[in-house]
């Protein structure tokens, strides 16, 4: 008997199994594919790879202190062969940590039979039945496709595909302007495609602060990314060697267009492999496994957590669930608190936020304040030759509290962890300001956002 069987060794699943083995419960992790799910294997890992070499890339060819930089060229093979590297050596080093916590890793597809009883259909045909006092779901997501668009893996790809492939065509149409659309629409752009995004809505990033969206698309505009708002793809059919792509402008009007790639960006589905909700009797909130504050689904000892339980898709939410459940197996009680997750996002430049966008903010009825300072006046930034974005802060105008950060920048996904600390350790705005920044960083940029916040700001003339 087990304490602890889990289904899924992705960002959820295996720190849900090693914070367990920490704690000296008896640990069996379920995984079909390699450990570390989407994020390692098919997702946050591989596409930042692609981005980093990309960006350099990029760097170098628009560089204006290399000569013949124009005529540089990137090897797609050694991008690729670096990308498989990095991820081998991490599912690698994943694999010795789960041994090294004494974590019993079967390889197969586990389904949950009920409350207590999992098993395991292996590669081999074999089956194996296991018991534990708790089991958790981390079944993950995949790709979300609209029924009318056949996934050929070739032609028309999903991030599953597009990710493992060598080939950069010279153009490529993208269903979707949301996070991974722009992320793929980064790598594309900064390999030299030129880019499409038809997006349904009507900005891309929709869940983004007003400034941010309005930088991006600026950002897209000047990289010449074609972007259609408020277009609806109709039509996708794989013609010989091309893609025709028909799609209905806001204008209402019907385009046609041929491309030589379709990266369908369209969401993320959750993974009911090996869980027959009807059967179980598990209670479902739309697609997603519906759970409590605790991660607790309706079925007595079953947890749910990640990308399955639907909320911010995102690695680090998965593993901060992941804690809250080996707590509550262990008898304490916690919760998310979703204004507390980061988001991060690796468009044409990096986007870190966190809490309350301008708009939310507003509609909160709460009265606000908000300090902004752009990274073309932080010395950092002009050195780095990286001046293109902005530090924001969203404050209570009368108590201080920090609502909502968003930067947008070099360095931003890193920089952002900094506010959600202050957040966490319920700091106002001014303990942003007040613990000093090391000189010359981009640090300095979130510093005088939170200055400017009580027209404090040094490194930009006085407001009125
Ligand atoms: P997953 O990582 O999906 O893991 C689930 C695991 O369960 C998989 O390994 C799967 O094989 C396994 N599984 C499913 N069913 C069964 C079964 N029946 N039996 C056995 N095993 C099973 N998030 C970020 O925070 N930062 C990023 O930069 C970022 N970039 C992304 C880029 C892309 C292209 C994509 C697609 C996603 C990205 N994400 C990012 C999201 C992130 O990958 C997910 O939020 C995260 O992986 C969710 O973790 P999880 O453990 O819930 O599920």
């Amino acid at each position: 008997m087990y304490d602890l069987a889990i289904i899924g060794g992705g960002p959820g699943g295996y720190v849900a199994g090693i914070r367990g083995a920490q704690n000296n419960l008896k640990v069996l992790l379920i995984e079909k594919d390699n450990v570390g799910g989407t994020c390692l294997n098919r997702g946050c890992i591989p596409t930042k790879s692609l981005i980093y070499d990309s960006r350099l890339f990029h760097s170098a060819k628009t560089s204006t202190i290399l000569n013949g930089a124009d005529s540089l060229a990137v090897d797609t093979s050694k991008l690729l062969e670096r990308k498989r590297k990095v991820v081998k050596t991490l599912v690698g080093g994943l694999g010795a940590i789960l041994k090294s916590n004494k974590i019993e890793v079967v390889q197969g597809k586990g389904s949950l039979q009920a409350p207590g009883k999992v098993s395991v259909e292996k590669a081999d045909g074999s089956k194996a039945d296991y018991e534990a006092k708790n089991v958790i779901l981390a079944n993950g997501s995949k790709p979300s496709v609209p029924p009318f668009i056949k996934v050929d893996g070739k032609f028309v790809q999903t991030t599953d595909e597009a990710l493992d492939t060598q080939e950069v065509p010279e153009n490529v149409i993208i269903i979707g302007g949301g996070v991974i659309g722009i992320e793929m629409a980064t790598i594309y752009s900064n390999l030299g495609a030129q880019v499409t995004i038809v997006e349904l809505l009507d900005d891309v990033l929709t869940t983004e602060d007003p400034d941010v969206r309005k930088t991006m698309r600026n950002m897209l505009k000047q990289r010449k990314v074609d972007v259609h708002l408020k277009a609806k793809a109709k039509e996708i059919t794989v013609e010989k060697d091309e893609v025709k792509v028909v799609f209905e402008g806001a204008d209402g009007k019907v385009q046609e267009r041929m491309t030589q790639r379709v990266l369908v960006a369209t969401g993320r589905a959750p993974v009911l492999d090996g869980v027959d909700a009807e059967k179980l009797g598990l209670a479902m909130e739309g697609p997603f496994v519906k759970v409590n504050g605790q991660l607790q689904t309706n079925l007595p000892g079953v947890f749910a957590i990640g990308d399955l339980v639907g909320g911010m898709m995102l690695a680090h939410k998965a593993s901060a669930e992941a804690e809250i459940v080996v707590d509550c197996i262990l008898g304490h009680k916690k919760s998310l608190k979703p204004e507390l997750v980061p988001r991060c996002i690796w468009g044409l430049t990096e986007i870190g936020a966190v809490g309350l966008n301008e708009d939310e903010a507003k509609a909160s009825g709460r009265k606000i304040k908000i300090g902004k300072f752009s990274y073309s006046s932080s010395g950092a930034a002009q050195a780095m030759g990286e001046v293109e974005g902005f530090a924001k802060v969203i404050g209570d105008a009368e108590i201080g509290e920090i609502l909502g950060v968003h930067i947008m920048g070099a360095h931003a996904t890193d920089l952002v962890s900094e506010a959600v600390t202050a957040m966490k350790m319920e700091g106002a705005v001014e303990d942003l300001y007040e613990a000093i920044k090391p000189h010359p960083t981009v640090s300095e940029t979130l510093l005088e956002a939170a200055l400017d916040w009580n027209k404090l700001a040094v490194h930009s003339p006085k407001k009125a």
